[in-house]
This record gives structure tokens, sequence and C-alpha cells, in this order.
């Protein structure tokens, strides 16, 4: 027996067959967020050719896990809403098990992701885990007692938009100072091209003005190597703005592990020094002492692994 696990990103939509604990197959494909159909349509490609491909092994497909960024209404399997593609109120499960007569279920992408780190990954074994997923925007999820925790309609687990400061910057929410708006890829290009419009120099700052369009919150990254100073004090500000939201989660959930993963992880040297000193000042001891805070083990595969998973729990 084995399931299909698809991760629909805003660029690009992966998918895998995840059969006897292994990945066996895998798709990758740009998203064509041109209309909710065309985004439909591309995951309904992914499934067809992983179905295919998994025909050809002599494998039963028995169920469909579906991991998208994005507002889940998890008991209708609906896609409510979503920040970087098309879909609006989009009967994504009823789609799916509509054109392959399987059954198909439906969850928030950090949701699925952090299900796959407690149950696979870094966090594997843990019972109670906090799962932070760190690239343009900031993903949560929960696992309690070893399973995903969505809230009262599916839109649990927001910690992106867990306010760290009040009076900080908007968030894309409408809110302020959400960890989403300090620490995200986005917040973090928003804090260069604040200081590039002062008289400061620095190589970053210079390759910021030069071509604002052009730069990405990675190569903060390889300024903060090369010693920059903007770009260090950017990165251990990211790093103390995450310790407080790490710590209140800590205090909150009392978890075994909080696990990290996403593209920003290749600045999280640069972080991690002072989100350990504030968590270590702020959290709550006994909680402090059993909690860990790992990186995410599992890479990009912890979405498709998370949906997977999802998918065979109910087979
Ligand atoms: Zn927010």
């Amino acid at each position: 027996m084995a399931v299909l696990g698809i991760d629909l990103g805003g660029t690009k939509t992966a998918g895998i067959v995840f059969h006897d604990g292994e990945i066996v197959e895998r798709y990758r494909a740009t998203t064509d967020i041109t209309s909710s159909e065309t985004v439909m349509a591309g995951i309904v490609e992914a499934c067809s050719r992983l179905l295919e491909a998994s025909e050809s092994r002599g494998l039963e497909v028995t169920s469909i896990g579906l991991g998208i960024a994005g507002f889940i209404d998890f008991e209708r399997g609906v896609v409510t809403d979503a920040p970087n593609h098309p879909l609006h109120e989009a009967p994504v499960r009823d789609v799916l098990q509509d054109a392959f007569h399987l059954p198909a279920i439906v969850d928030n992408d950090a949701n699925v992701a952090a299900l796959a780190e407690a149950r696979l990954g870094a966090g594997k074994g843990c019972r109670y885990l906090i799962h932070l997923t760190l690239g343009t925007g900031i993903g949560g999820g929960i696992i309690v007692d070893g399973e995903v925790y969505r809230g009262a309609q599916g839109a649990g687990a927001e910690l992106g938009h867990m306010i760290i400061d009040e009076n900080g910057p908007i968030c894309n929410c409408g809110a302020r100072g959400c960890l989403e708006a300090l620490v995200s890829g986005v917040a973090i290009y928003k804090r260069v091209e604040e200081l590039s419009w002062t008289k400061k120099h620095s190589p970053m700052l210079d390759e910021f003005r030069a071509d604002p369009l052009a730069f990405r919150a990675e190569a903060v990254e390889r300024h903060a190597t090369d010693g920059d100073e903007f770009a260090l004090s950017i990165l251990r500000t990211a790093g103390k703005h995450l310790g407080v939201g790490i710590a209140s989660l800590i205090n909150i959930f009392n978890p075994d592990a909080v696990t990290l993963s996403g593209g920003l992880l290749g600045c999280f040297q640069f972080m991690e020094e002072e989100m350990r000193m504030t968590v270590d000042g702020m959290a709550i001891p006994i909680s402090r002492r059993h909690v860990r805070i790992l990186t995410s083990t599992l890479g990009d595969d912890g979405g498709t692994l998370g949906a997977a998973i999802l998918a065979s729990s109910q087979g």
C-alpha cells in the first residue's frame, strides 16, 4: 500500500509516493498561479503523474494528502484563503476525490511539516512539538499528544502572527509586530531597505541601493559571513525576536521540542546565539530545561512527507 503526499507552494508544487516508510517516487513542477483553475490543474497533474508512476511499480495508492500554504477549513477540505496563490473557497478535497476516486485530506503546509518533524524528523518521537517554517513568511504547526492541533475552525497555529511587539512594523495580516513582520525573509528585506535610506555605507547596503529589486533576503547571509556589520546586526535582532516568540511558545505549550525549517535557516547561524540567550532569559525554567530547539533534518521533504503521513492516517 502506498500514499501520495503533495506540497503546494506559491512557486513550486512537489509530490511524492510514500511506501513502506520510504519515498519511492518524486514529482516537482512550477506552480502556475494564473488562476484558481491553473492551480487546481497543477495539483491534479501532480497526482496523475504520481499515480501512473505507482502503477508502473505495481503499487496501489490508497489515499492522497495535500499540504497548502493558506487557511484551510480542515473538516470540509476547503482552502478558505491563501496568501501566495489565488485559491479562495476552493473545495480541493472534493475535486481530488472526484478526479481519482480516492480519499483525500487537505491541511495547512506548516501543520503537515510539524507532523513530519514529530514522526520522522528532528523531533522524532516527540508527543509535544512546535514547528516554525522560516521563509518569505513564517508558518507554524503544533503537535499535541502526537496529533496536529488545528483549533475550532482549522485556522489555529498561525504562529507567524503571534504578536511580539504591538508597536512594531505592520504585518501582511494587518496587525503590528507579528513574528512574521520581524523575522521573515520579507521582514529582513524591509530592514535592509530602511537602512539603505540612511547615509550609512556597507557592502550590503551599497548592493541593495544598486538594484533593490534584485536584492534577496538570502544575500544578507553572504554579507553576514563577510562580516558586514549591518547584516550581522539585522540578523542578531531577528534572532532576538525569534527568541521572544519561542520563549512564549515554550511557556504556553511546555513542548518536548521546537523545530525550525525553511529558506531562512541559511541565516540561522547568525541568529542562533541571540535566540538562545533570549529563550534562556524569558522561558519558564522547568520548560526551558526540558525543551530542545532543533533545526529540521527533513529539508525540502518536510511538506510532502507530512502530507503523506496525514494521508496514511486515513487510508
Ligand atoms: Zn501578522
